[in-house]
C-alpha cells in the first residue's frame, strides 16, 4: 500500500487526534489549534487528547 512505513499509522500521542470525553468522538487535532479549543461536532463537548 502507499506511503507505507509511519509506525503505526493511527496511534495516540504528538500531533495525533483530539478525543472528545464525553462521547467519544475523534478528529484530527490541527497544527496550531489546541484540542480544548475545538467543539465535539456531536455532542459540542471541548475536545481533548
Ligand atoms: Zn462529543
Amino acid at each position: 500500500m502507499p506511503g507505507k512505513g509511519r509506525q503505526g499509522g493511527f496511534a495516540l500521542g504528538p500531533g495525533g487526534d483530539c478525543v472528545c470525553p464525553k462521547c467519544g468522538y475523534r478528529t484530527t487535532h490541527q497544527r496550531g489549534t489546541p484540542c480544548y479549543s475545538i467543539k465535539c461536532p456531536k455532542c459540542g463537548e471541548n475536545m481533548t487528547r
